[in-house]
């Protein structure tokens, strides 16, 4: 079925499976990648924050330790001051008391400094603001008291924030009891500003510029906070505003109040920011570090994210890339297989992709037929109308076969003009309609049309067959005007395998000598006297049953060995004459029969006087007869042929007159030395219109007489066959009246 010429190995659906399957892995393969830079970012990023919680809480110990460092020292200098009270004995002077506590406050730099006593008298000392003599407990804000309660109890004490009416900014107090044997007799206090917190106060930043820290109390208000904090001013408390959500406020206010430390995380600017809560264990007072999160990505995570960015431009270039080349591909493809695929004439399938379609079919269904389709004498069509009338019929024929195909079915055009079509149906009746339909509906259009040229198509079907057999069922009627439609059946399987074979051991049988001679003798009517015999050839098979020219001619003229069988059997008859002179037998003119290809081939003469000289024989005893068709062919060339073959004194006979279209014109024009008229001839004389037939042969024959020309009626049967003849006055007769067809031998014993 495939056409073994067409070298064009592009299958569609191999190319679209090899494309699915190259975007598939590009596509996965840029998910693995992505997936994988998406891994690697996620583990980066989750240790990035492990390591900014580490960072912060760093960050914020340091702040912490810092704040005790300075409160300790602090505190050491009142325990410093209390002890010295104890020993020193000031305690019992108001002066040197008031003396004491000047020194070492100017010494100290604190906000003011003072001792009071267990029996309710004191002095405070604030520099800038001289001494205050009759200070009392009641004097102190209520923070300040508490711690100096504690102190009085026996416990170094630091007070909470509050405001001072003097220095307009929060103050608090160190608060250490003054002992006199195991009893507390006095307490020193000393008051500082949020001095020591002024790193915190003065906006300098933690986590590298991205963090603040700020102090609260533990319902998380802002004691102390940062310069340039994210946090508005007007945000009294961290639970203020939308920024912390309403879960992270339950579980912040919670640790607060446990005083524990924790993490968290809030919205600022819809960027997520974390937040470090760090319990000072003082006062409820909490460190609270602020930071934005991405700010805190090291420039390494920085890198990263950025080769991630790229890397995911990148595998969306591929991808685009990818649709470009695909869509490209697609594109030229289609071209290709286009041109591959589709008739340049008509539009229709080819024969390669019809059998591509066939196989496919085939796979899934059982019932279908395959039609062949032909144009009679397409050549004609084309040097009538020239190239483009032609390629115009054809594209005509497509349309009409387009027109007649049921759903399902498809055709394609082969090379010239055959089209074969798949048919959906498989009964013989059916099919036969529905191609005459075909038919006749492309000769009734094509009469009418400009052409005025009828064109009649022929056509083969091949019932559950292939194109194969569908060709040969077609080539059955290839001659047969007027019969459109043949069905494949074995028979014709059996002529073309009988056809092969003989193709393959032609060469052998005539190196076999199996090419017998056979005559037939030719009878003068007027006298019945024996005037010559034709020499047909006969193929005797190597089990002496015989093949019959039917059988072989035409194929051989087909295939040019009919070139080699004809000088072979010129050689025979030439082999025989000499024989028949050599035994003193007067020989008789032979008659052999010769195809057209002969007739024009230049040597042909020449070829033939070789063969005759080799025997010594004279060219007048040889008639070569060509068949009126050949004659037709090329007048020219054929007179020319004759005029050569007269001048070397051979006689040329023409044979079949009468069997095709015969015109007196060739009469005239060909010099030829006898005229064979066919059997037909005789067979329609005895037929209804007699008389009529009668005429035209009487008249051919007187015409031939009067050009000098011998006439012969081939297939002389009976009596009154010779008869009729006869009264025609045709000069000479042949046929199983006289007798068949026999062999050199039996012709010798019969007629020598
Ligand atoms: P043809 O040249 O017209 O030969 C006459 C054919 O009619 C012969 O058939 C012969 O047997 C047959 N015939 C003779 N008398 C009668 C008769 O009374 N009734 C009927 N029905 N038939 C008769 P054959 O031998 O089968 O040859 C058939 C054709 O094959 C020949 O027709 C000739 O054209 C061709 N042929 C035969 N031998 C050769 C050959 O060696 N070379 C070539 N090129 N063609 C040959
Ligand atoms: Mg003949
Ligand atoms: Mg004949």
């Amino acid at each position: 079925m495939r056409n073994e010429n067409i070298n064009i190995n592009i299958n569609e659906k191999k190319i679209k499976k090899q494309l699915i399957v190259i975007t598939v892995i590009i596509i996965v393969s840029s998910i693995v990648l992505c997936a994988a830079s998406g891994g690697i970012l996620l583990y980066v990023f989750k240790n990035s924050h492990e390591a900014e919680h580490i960072q912060m809480k760093t960050e914020v110990m340091e702040y912490k330790n810092r704040i005790f460092k300075q409160m300790n020292k602090s505190m050491q200098i009142l325990t410093t001051f209390a002890n010295t009270c104890q020993v020193s004995g000031i305690i019992n002077s108001k002066e040197k008391m008031e003396n004491s506590i000047v020194s070492v406050n100017e010494a100290n730099g604190f906000v003011s400094f003072a001792y009071l006593s267990s029996e309710g008298w004191g002095i405070l000392n604030t520099p800038g603001y001289g001494i205050w003599r009759d200070f009392t407990l009641e004097d102190c804000s209520n923070e300040a008291g508490e711690a100096i309660k504690k102190a009085f109890n026996g416990e170094n004490s630091v007070s909470k924030l509050f405001d001072s009416s003097v220095y307009h900014e929060k103050l608090f107090i160190y608060a250490v009891p003054v002992y006199e044997g195991d009893k507390v007799i006095g307490v020193v206090a000393a008051s500082d500003t949020i001095e020591i917190f002024k790193d915190i106060a003065n906006g300098n930043t933690v986590m590298g510029g991205q963090g603040y820290v700020h102090i609260i109390d533990d319902q998380g208000n802002f004691l102390v906070r940062s310069e340039n904090t994210l946090v508005k001013k007007n945000m009294k408390s961290i639970f203020d505003g939308p920024y912390l959500s309403e879960n992270t406020k339950n579980i912040t206010k919670k640790m607060l109040l446990n005083h524990e430390s924790m993490f968290g995380e809030f919205t600022y600017n819809h960027e997520k920011c974390h937040f470090y809560l760090e319990s000072m264990g003082l006062n409820g007072w909490n460190l609270f570090c602020a930071n934005k999160l991405w700010g805190t990505i090291l420039p390494l995570e920085r890198i990263i994210l950025m080769i991630g960015s790229v890397l995911f431009i990148i595998l969306l270039f591929m991808l685009l890339l990818l649709y470009y080349g695909y869509y490209k591909f697609r594109k030229n493809t289609s071209i290709i297989l286009k041109q591959a695929y589709i008739d340049g004439v008509t539009g229709a399938k080819n024969l390669l992709r019809f059998s591509l379609e066939f196989e496919d079919f085939q796979k899934k269904h059982e019932d279908y037929s395959i039609v062949a389709i032909n144009i009679h004498n397409f050549k004609f069509i084309n040097d009538l109308f020239g190239n483009n009338g032609g390629d115009k019929v054809l594209r005509y024929i497509k349309q009409v076969i387009e027109k007649n195909l049921k759903e399902g079915e498809f055709f394609c055009r082969d090379a010239a003009d055959l089209f074969y079509i798949l048919m959906l149906d498989i009964e013989e009746d059916k099919l036969k309609l529905r191609v005459e339909n075909i038919v006749r509906h492309v000769s009734e259009t094509t009469r009418n049309a400009e052409y005025s040229y009828e064109i009649s198509l022929y056509s083969g079907i091949a019932i559950r067959g292939d194109t194969a057999k569908a060709l040969l069922a077609m080539q059955s009627i290839q001659r047969k005007l007027y019969t459109s439609v043949a069905v494949y059946n074995e028979e014709l399987h059996e002529n073309l395998r009988n056809k092969n074979s003989i193709e393959r051991y032609m060469h052998t049988a005539l190196e076999n000598k199996e090419f017998k001679l056979f005559l037939q003798p030719k009878y003068n009517l007027q006298n019945n006297q024996l005037v010559g015999a034709e020499a047909l050839v006969r193929w005797q098979k190597p089990d002496g049953t015989y093949r019959y020219p039917g059988e072989f001619i035409s194929l051989f003229e087909a295939n040019g060995f009919c070139l080699k069988l004809d000088m072979y059997m010129v050689d025979m008859v030439c082999r025989q004459i000499r024989q028949w002179i050599d035994l003193d037998i007067k020989p008789v003119p032979i008659s052999i029969n010769q195809s057209k290809l002969l007739f024009f081939n230049r040597n042909y003469v020449n070829d033939l006087l070789q063969v005759v000289n080799s025997y010594q024989i004279s060219p007048s005893l040889i008639t070569l007869e060509i068949l009126e068709g050949v004659a037709m062919d090329s007048l020219e060339e054929i007179d020319c042929r004759i005029k050569e073959l007269h001048s070397k004194g051979f006689k040329v006979s023409m044979d079949d007159f009468g069997s095709g279209y015969s015109s007196l014109n060739m009469l005239y024009q060909l010099k030829i030395d006898e005229l064979k008229l066919d059997r037909a001839f005789l067979q329609k004389v005895s037929s209804a219109d007699a008389e009529r037939r009668k005429i035209i042969l009487e008249h051919t024959i007187s015409i031939a007489k009067e050009l000098g020309i011998h006439t012969v009626a081939e297939g002389i049967e009976t009596e009154y066959d010779k008869e009729t003849m006869r009264m025609l006055n045709c000069d000479y007769g042949q046929g199983y009246f006289y007798n068949k067809p026999i062999c050199a031998e039996k012709f010798r014993e019969l007629y020598m």
